[in-house]
């Protein structure tokens, strides 16, 4: 997708701090982290939000779950705990149009959320 920041990220032309990386699925740093550690997981192919996604997708979606798990054990944050969130839409708050899950973790989150 032209002018799709995080398209872009996942094509390396548009630099991030990219902890892992395959030709399905990256993950890279936060740019204004909310927590310790902030990463998002994204798939490389554009899909704009959950609400895009189908049945289809179901085995890269998966994906995301796996390379949450392996970025929360490589910085260290899987024992001690961490939140996944998929902002999806308005009311969630939802800026960037291309479907992400945020790792959060490094300290104690509170619920319910803002
Ligand atoms: P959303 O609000 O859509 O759930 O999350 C979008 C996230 O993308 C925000 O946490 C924001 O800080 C992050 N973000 C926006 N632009 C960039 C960017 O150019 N690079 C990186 N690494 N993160 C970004
Ligand atoms: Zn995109």
């Amino acid at each position: 997708m032209e002018n799709c920041i995080f398209c872009k990220i996942a094509a390396g032309t548009l630099p991030a701090r990219i902890v892992q990386q395959d030709e399905h699925v990256t993950v890279f740093h936060d740019l204004h982290p909310q927590a310790p550690t902030h990463l998002l997981v994204i798939p490389n192919q554009h899909i704009t939000s959950l609400n895009h996604a189908s049945a289809a997708d179901e085995a890269l979606l998966g994906r995301l779950f796996s390379a949450a798990r392996q970025a929360a054990q490589s910085q260290g944050i899987a024992e001690s705990g961490y939140r996944l969130v998929v902002n999806t839409g308005a009311d969630a708050g939802q800026s960037v149009f291309h479907i992400h899950m945020h790792v959060l973790g490094g300290r104690r989150m509170h619920w319910p959320p803002g």
